[in-house]
């Protein structure tokens, strides 16, 4: 009602669908009413950054979406870059004749990681770890300023796949092998999309991959999940309904099937689950080149097409391809292959979201926020979750560590900020070294003891029996999806068991510190351990690391993933009769 009383007091010039007093839903039928098939047709197509050679390209072809795929940064890649870049591709979508804006997004999937000096929060697995939904929200929350700071109006991120095989190399994306776990962390949607996707400080969510990605045979990446309905709807569903409940703005789908037919071609589950019975209201996007991927050849075809769109997904990340794909699409419309009542449905849940986003209103960045990149109180939020998701899994009295001890650091992840934020960091695999300001684990514990009472040397040579403990941070190196996965065992990498082997002739007692994406084959080693805190990927906030390892927390975090006595137990899961090394939900705290 006082939309409509709001607009009969508006001016009477200018269109309908650039009065931000109309309802929404108005203002998406005036908008439609104007718009050209081509201009429909735009809507849905979604090209990388790197594919616009020549921004008017953005106007002429009237794209609806723009994306940076992991490690598609501008150069110098600082804040202020990014939201440059931003407002010249939103200035150069401007210059369409509807003046319709682009939506923009990126995988900022534990924080935004794609820019040098965001800060970097603990990857899902070990949020999973913290039981603490209220802080997955607040994370959300402060992901979103971080992101808007750039512009960047919409997040490929929260993944909500139930991860059931530890070999799988997502399965720190996931938040932990049950769909419980998964649907309380659906907070983070809450924290990113605000009370109001309109606030500048807010961004859309994606709740992906839509559905199975975590349970496929083997935990192989982009595999087949092959389970009954029954069994889908009881394990990986769950997650997306809590996600639609929580009014999640778009959802991807998976690359994976679903007992062999490709999720990108599912009417049924996309169509008639996703969008009528959960109810979900807003856009399907494919995941990257998912309709290429469709029948395993390169480059999409007419039949992909026509199977993708008419399953009721709604936007194409293509990425390249952009001109080819608005030429197909537009055939199979012409030639009645895709009905036009498709391309409206698709049309009015894109603008939709673009009109509760007030992209019409406020297109360009809203650079308040481009200061909150990296600042204090987000690095100390950071820190609370790393605190929150160490999960100590064996203590024989060697922790917490006293800051009066001298103190031996060893391994090859103690001192590499590269290594402890993982994969989806800086570049879309991650890597090494020092990739974005942090602290590192070392500079943790050298804060808490003093540089002086603290020695390091990376792979443990010149320990000798003086010392009271030794710290060693070992585990896994950055990798992100196919790339992760370990068909072929899940056990410590041999630099890490060299340094382990020179630690332990010593006779000093030793903690090991694992940063790792998964739980990993250690059932050999354990015995010569002391202590054993597992760390997942904690981000840039090494710090709470040592919170951690000296007790100024009590360690709260539980397991989210059964740990498998070996690789070969895979898939084992919470309920399924077999005997890992440590249960699900796993954690000691110390007894003071
Ligand atoms: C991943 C998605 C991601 C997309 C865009 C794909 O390879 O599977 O999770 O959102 O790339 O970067």
């Amino acid at each position: 009602v006082s939309g409509v009383a709001a607009a009969s007091a508006a001016p009477a010039r200018g269109p309908a669908y650039l009065n931000p007093h109309l309802p929404v839903r108005l203002r998406v039928d005036d908008l439609m009413s104007r718009m050209s098939l081509d201009d429909k047709l735009g809507q849905m197509t979604q090209a990388e950054r790197s594919a616009i050679t020549d921004p008017a390209d953005i106007a002429t072809y009237r794209l609806g979406s723009l994306l940076s795929g992991g490690g598609s940064t501008p150069t110098p890649n600082t804040p202020t870059a990014w939201a440059d870049m931003y407002d010249g591709f939103q200035q150069a979508a401007l210059q369409s004749p509807l003046h319709i804006p682009v939506i923009y997004g990126i995988d900022a999937v534990h924080g935004h990681n794609n820019v040098v000096g965001a800060t970097i929060f603990p990857h899902n697995i070990g949020l999973g770890a913290t039981r603490d939904p209220a802080l997955a929200q607040r994370i959300g929350r402060a992901v979103a300023e971080e992101v808007s700071g750039t512009g960047i109006d919409w997040d490929f991120a929260p993944c909500l796949c139930v991860a059931r095989n530890d070999r799988w190399g997502r399965t720190y994306e996931s938040f932990g092998e049950t769909p419980e776990i998964a649907s309380s962390m659906t907070t983070l949607i809450t924290g990113l999309q605000g009370d109001s996707l309109s606030d500048s400080g807010s961004v859309l969510a994606t709740a992906k991959h839509y559905v199975g990605d975590g349970g496929t045979t083997g935990g192989v990446n982009e595999g087949n999940t092959e389970l009954t309905e029954d069994q889908l709807r009881a394990i990986h569903l769950p997650p997306f309904r809590a996600a639609v409940d929580r009014g999640v703005g778009s959802v991807m789908i998976s690359f994976s099937s679903w007992n062999g037919v490709k999720m990108h071609t599912n009417h049924y589950l996309i169509t008639d689950v996703l969008k009528k019975e959960l109810g979900f209201s807003g856009f399907v996007v494919t995941d990257w080149q998912g309709i290429d991927r469709i029948d395993g050849q390169p480059g999409f075809t007419t039949d992909e097409v026509d199977a993708a769109i008419n399953a009721g997904i709604d936007m194409v990340m293509v990425p390249y391809d952009f001109k080819k794909f608005i030429d197909t699409l537009r055939s199979e419309v012409q030639a009645g292959r895709i009905p036009l009542s498709r391309i409206d449905d698709a049309n009015r849940r894109i603008l939709t979201k673009k009109f509760e986003l007030g992209l019409f209103e406020h297109p360009l960045t809203d650079r308040r926020y481009t200061g909150t990149i990296g600042d204090a109180q987000h690095r100390a939020l950071a820190r609370q979750a790393v605190r929150e998701s160490q999960v100590l899994l064996k203590n024989d009295g060697a922790l917490p560590l006293s800051r009066h001890d001298k103190i031996f650091v060893a391994g090859k992840n103690a001192d590499d900020i590269g290594n402890q934020t993982g994969g989806w960091t800086i570049t879309w695999q991650g890597s090494s070294g020092p990739i974005t300001p942090g602290t590192t684990i070392l500079q943790g514990i050298q804060q808490k003891a003093g540089t002086d009472n603290v020695t390091y040397s990376k792979d443990g040579t010149g320990i000798n029996g003086d010392y009271d403990t030794a710290v060693a941070v070992v585990g896994e190196t950055p990798y992100a999806e196919g790339q992760g996965d370990r068909p072929n065992g899940m056990g410590l990498d041999a630099d890490d068991l060299a340094t382990l082997s020179r630690l332990k002739a010593s006779g000093v007692p030793v903690v090991v510190v694992l940063v790792s994406g998964r739980p990993l084959d250690i059932t050999q080693q354990l015995p010569d351990w002391n202590a054993l805190l597992e760390s997942w990927l904690p981000g840039t906030e090494g710090a709470g690391v040592a919170d951690v390892l000296f007790g100024d927390y009590n360690p709260t975090g539980k397991l989210p993933d059964t740990w498998p006595r070996s690789a070969s137990q895979e898939p084992i899961n919470v309920g399924d009769g077999q005997q890992g090394l440590f249960p699900f939900g796993f954690g000691l705290r110390y007894h003071r």
